[in-house]
């Protein structure tokens, strides 16, 4: 690890000013990923700047049909919160199913949706749910929010603070773990919104994406049988040691019918 100087900001304004004072400055959430990375020599940023403790970027409220999670709440916190497991409770099952224990009490849905890993859980939750996401600048709907293989529309500096969730009329999850990482191999999150049903895939593409064929199919008949015989393409799917292309495809119809399942 190369030497950086460390920031422990008190409040948003305080972690901005510092980030804009940096030269290459990083934000640090859990350091779930950040950490390895500067570890492996992938990442050498000149200042972190730690957001944990600014008390507002941290817990979950309900209010008007919206569960609201800030930046710096951990998966387990989700993943436990009663408020969360009543009213999406697919969303907490989500978080529940990240990664190890160590993982869920560090990581952060923040850190986790800016670092838009192709195999991660929320973003198939934040494009499933149809959430927005909040940032010290501006609100970015979650369908515009990733833009490609660890890309999104944050420009430098931007700071998420909060996700909000519309609570579905019902929603579900299903995924096919990588064995050793419990990354998703393929997930897919589908729900019933007032807007229509809704479809969303991770780890399958560079980013997770929208199933407009099986949402159509799943607005005329919510049933598993309804998508059991929509296949995607494999053509753009990703492609490695733990899966091909076609495997992956395969996968997505799979865990569709899975996700729907537990939707009920
Ligand atoms: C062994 C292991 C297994 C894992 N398994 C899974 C899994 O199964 N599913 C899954 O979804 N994830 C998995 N993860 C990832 C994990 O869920 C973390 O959420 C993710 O690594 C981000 O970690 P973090 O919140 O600590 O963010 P950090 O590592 O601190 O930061 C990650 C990036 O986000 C930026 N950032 C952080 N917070 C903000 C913010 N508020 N605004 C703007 N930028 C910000 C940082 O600058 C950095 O670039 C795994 C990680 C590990 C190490």
């Amino acid at each position: 690890m190369y030497e950086f100087e460390y920031h422990r900001a008190d409040s948003v304004k305080d972690a901005i000013s510092t980030w804009t004072g940096a030269s290459d400055g990083a934000y640090l959430a859990g350091g779930m990923t950040l950490l390895p990375t500067m570890k492996q020599r992938l990442a050498s940023p000149s200042d972190l700047v730690d957001l944990a403790k600014i008390g507002g970027l941290k817990g979950i409220t309900v209010s008007g049909g919206t569960v609201t999670i800030g930046a710096m709440t951990t998966h387990a916190e989700v993943n436990t919160s009663a408020d969360v497991q009543k009213a999406i409770p697919a969303l907490a099952e989500l978080a529940g199913r990240i990664g190890d224990p160590m993982v869920r009490h560090r990581g952060t849905i923040g850190g986790s949706i800016a670092n838009s890993d192709p195999a991660a859980d929320y973003p198939a939750g934040l494009l499933g749910l149809g959430a927005t996401v909040k940032t010290n600048k501006r609100s970015i709907a979650a369908d515009d929010f990733f833009t490609g293989l660890f890309e999104t529309a944050l420009e430098d500096g931007e700071l998420i603070t909060e996700v909000s969730f519309p609570v579905p009329k019902r929603a579900g999850y299903s995924k096919f773990p990588q064995p050793a990482s419990r990354f998703a191999m393929v997930g897919v999150f589908v729900a019933e919104t007032s807007g229509g049903v809704r479809v969303a895939v991770t780890g399958a593409g560079p980013n997770a994406y929208r199933v407009p064929e099986m949402e159509s199919a799943l607005g005329g008949n919510f049933s598993p049988d309804a998508v059991a015989g929509i296949k995607v393409p494999a053509g753009d799917l990703n492609s490695d040691i733990h899966a091909s292309a076609e495997y992956r495809a395969h996968l997505v119809t799979v865990m569709a019918k899975r996700a729907v399942a537990a939707a009920g």
